[in-house]
């Protein structure tokens, strides 16, 4: 009999109960007991579902209310000193200073958990950080899920990850913490183990990376000192291979491993093969990452001879957490039915779990009627042809190898756009976004629910431009944009008018703390039945002489911030949402708006995590950017935009991207990244950003000028443009109009001095 669980679930709630709760308390509006009380209920909640769907174990200590990397701190009293928090004593309300700052200290900062777009709150290390192990934050709804009778499998982020997913905050060598480290975990392994726990997930995701000899060397004798106080452990490994890494885990004293079979189903041959039998070996065949509903029928195949030899060694699961999908997909009443035959959130996945289990152990015959449902849903998907669109894969097989590359190389085409432009040296210009005000999303939200008529939500976007295009006349901008405003998220507006998308009413996903983004569904063959931004950016040139940049997102941000189809290669759906960019991109130009911006905010994101498969991503993510753009005439000016990222790894593919202008986000990190820049000599224009958005701090003129200044020593004026670091839609006007005021006063008292 091979046994199901369960890595972790989704701790938002399916109405997204947490987030509403989190934001109460933080307002003031409810107690922390209060919020403790829906925290809890929730993670009970959880619980019964995951015992509904039969697991033999459920993950206890995945829940965690802002982030699971800080409470696994909390739970080893690793907190960075410069909060002074005494972790014996430490409370809830402690995570939250932790994450979200005080008055004293910034907040930790926020990185992604690997290719994911969750965001964890990266460890902080120094020379004086110290460990004391606190269980009481394990024990407490350990004790809560036995309560409920449950089979609880404790879940905790390894040692080796926790260390490599922090920051070394005076050079410390973060491996030399490690003694320290494993003693704390060694007492909180030890407590878990006087508690009757049968076995502990440990995540180890890292050992999915390219690890330096000396981390990959620490596994051993780490894991054989933890081993001797715990007890059985199932060492999780999730999003991408380990196989690389096989003879280490044999020789580790686990007593399982975790496999992600779904993104690296190669590893199963490989494992199978000489895997010792008297462990167990868990296998995540459903996907974790993707809302897709499995093919039972043919994992049932695949896995009989496996559950055959492996009994209750075998152990089936997710591929990784459920934290990256949506909760519950019945409550996705209003989806179009078909669609919804084909999807499985967080719950139905768990359904499939059991499925699979109970086909395993008791014959095909005992899910036949599921299996049928199953097949007929896979059957509808593959032949349906809202899914394959034959003049979209025949204009994808047209594609000729120029077609992503411009007529001119950039020197030419930049005469030609100096020509018409006219722009004085340091031109400046915004990233796109203007203030999101409450009056706008009032007028969105009204003309959504049917209470204000498309023409009045037409006129209300239109003098929301003008107001913009005006306030930047004034500042005396040099590009101006639209400002956005009736965009509600620069994903989620393309593809609401993209054929191939589908959009969800709860398909929430928590990217950090409170916050929750709802990717649309990519399910079929992209293609823009009609231009999607013309008329907003042709309304806002006509109220201006100066040039009116029209505004898009580019391929790769779109396949990266959605749900993506698993049925066709990533490369082939991204060239795809380039060609029908591109369509809009030459739309566009013939309008007359001649400055066009392509954002690709996620394009560093999207790399994949082992170095090995780098070219190949940049590769096809280069080519569907530039064929998205390419298709103009030298004198049309392709700004592209991009920010969190640090490109210093990837310059000669972000230089190969061919873009006029590139703007970046360099002011947080003091204009560090423009020596990257310099360096390689990138060649074509450049913004890097003055100040940054994201803080409603206004930063005076002479601090743009230090940052000008020092830009200008690496990158010739001719090449430099000034503008803010990504989009104003999260400030308000005044400090919006506060900020680009002393931006305008530092370019012209640079101007002045060149
Ligand atoms: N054009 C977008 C904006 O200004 C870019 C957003 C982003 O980079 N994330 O809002
Ligand atoms: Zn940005």
């Amino acid at each position: 009999m091979i046994k199901i669980h369960n890595l972790g679930f989704p701790r938002i709630g399916a109405q997204r109960e947490l987030k509403f709760a989190l934001e109460r308390h933080w307002r003031g509006e409810d107690s922390l007991e209060t919020l403790e009380h829906t925290a809890r209920t929730l993670r009970q909640r959880h619980w019964l579902t995951q015992k509904a769907a039969g697991l033999d174990w459920i993950p206890v200590g995945d829940f965690a209310c802002y982030d699971h990397v800080l409470s696994t701190l909390f739970l080893l009293g690793a907190l960075p000193s410069r909060f002074a928090i005494d972790p014996a004593q430490a409370t809830l309300a402690d995570q939250f200073t932790l994450a979200r700052g005080n008055a004293s200290q910034p907040a930790m900062e926020m990185t992604k958990w690997f290719d994911t777009n969750y965001h964890y709150l990266a460890p902080e290390f120094d020379r004086h950080t110290t460990f004391a192990a606190q269980p009481r934050w394990l024990l407490e709804p350990l004790a809560e899920a036995r309560a409920l009778g449950l089979a609880a499998k404790p879940v905790l982020l390894g040692p080796l990850s926790l260390l490599w997913l922090g920051k070394s905050k005076d050079g410390v060598d973060r491996l030399s913490l490690l003694p320290a480290l494993l003693s704390a975990y060694g007492e909180l392994l030890s407590a878990l183990s006087i508690h009757g726990v049968d076995w502990v997930q440990i995540d180890e995701p890292i050992l999915g990376l390219d690890l330096p000899a000396d981390w990959l060397a620490a596994y051993q004798p780490a894991y054989t000192q933890l081993a001797a106080q715990a007890p059985r452990l199932l060492l999780a490994s999730y999003f991408a291979s380990v196989l690389p890494q096989r003879d280490l885990l044999k020789r580790l004293p686990v007593a399982g491993v975790h496999l992600d079979v779904v993104r690296a189903p190669e590893q199963l041959a490989g494992f199978v093969a000489d895997w010792p039998r008297e462990r167990v070996l868990s296998l995540g065949v459903i996907d974790g990452r993707n809302i897709w509903r499995a093919d039972l029928n043919a994992l049932l195949t695949q896995l009989a001879p496996l559950a055959a030899q492996w009994g209750e060694q075998l152990w089936l699961a997710p591929s990784c957490s459920l934290l990256h999908v949506p909760v519950d997909l019945a409550q996705e009443t209003e989806l179009d039915a078909e669609v919804k035959t084909w999807l499985a959130f967080a719950v139905q996945k768990l359904n499939e779990l059991k499925l699979l289990a109970r086909g395993l152990n008791h014959g095909a015959d005992s899910i036949a009627n599921e299996l049928a449902a199953c097949r007929h849903a896979h059957n509808s998907r593959r032949t349906s042809p809202r899914v394959v669109n034959p003049a979209v894969r025949q204009r994808l097989a047209d594609i000729r190898p120029g077609d992503d590359q411009r007529r001119s190389a950039y020197p030419q085409r930049a005469r030609a756009q100096h020509d018409w432009l006219q722009l004085p040296l340091l031109p400046t210009t915004t990233i796109g976004s203007f203030p999101q005000t409450a009056d706008i999303r009032a007028a969105r939200a009204a003309w959504r629910a049917g209470k204000l008529d498309a023409a009045s939500y037409d006129a209300a976007m239109r003098a929301e431009i003008t107001l913009a295009v005006r306030k930047q006349e004034a500042l005396g901008l040099d590009v101006l944009v639209h400002g956005e405003a009736e965009r509600n998220d620069m994903v989620e507006y393309f593809g609401e008018q993209l054929d191939g998308f589908v959009f969800t009413r709860h398909g929430w996903v928590q990217s950090y703390g409170s916050r929750c983004v709802k990717p649309p569904v990519l399910f079929g063959d992209v293609s823009r039945p009609q231009p999607m931004t013309v008329a907003w950016s042709v309304f806002a040139q006509s109220l201006t002489e100066r040039p009116m940049k029209g505004m898009l997102t580019g391929p790769v941000t779109i396949l990266q911030w959605s749900f993506v189809r698993d049925d066709l290669a990533r490369a082939e759906v991204c060239r795809q949402i380039a060609l029908a960019i591109r369509d809009e991109v030459l739309d566009l130009e013939n309008a007359g708006i001649r400055v066009i911006q392509i954002d690709e905010p996620a394009f560093r994101e999207g790399l994949p995590l082992k170095r090995a498969d780098w070219d190949a991503y940049l590769d096809w993510a280069g080519q569907s950017f530039r064929l998205s753009a390419a298709g103009v005439d030298d004198a049309t000016q392709i700004h592209t935009h991009m920010c969190y990222s640090e490109f210093n790894d990837i310059l000669p593919a972000i230089a190969a991207l061919d873009a006029d202008v590139i703007t970046i986000e360099t002011s947080r990190s003091d204009m560090e990244l423009l020596d990257a820049f310099a360096e390689f000599a990138y060649p074509n224009e450049i913004g890097p950003g003055v100040y940054d958005i994201h803080s409603p701090r206004i930063p005076d003129s002479a601090e743009m000028v230090k940052l000008l200044n020092k830009a200008l020593a690496v990158i010739p004026a001719r090449r430099l443009w000034v503008n803010p670091d990504c989009g104003l839609k999260t400030r308000n006007w005044a400090e919006t109009e506060a900020a680009l005021t002393n931006m305008l006063t530092a370019t012209r008292q640079l101007r002045a001095q060149l």
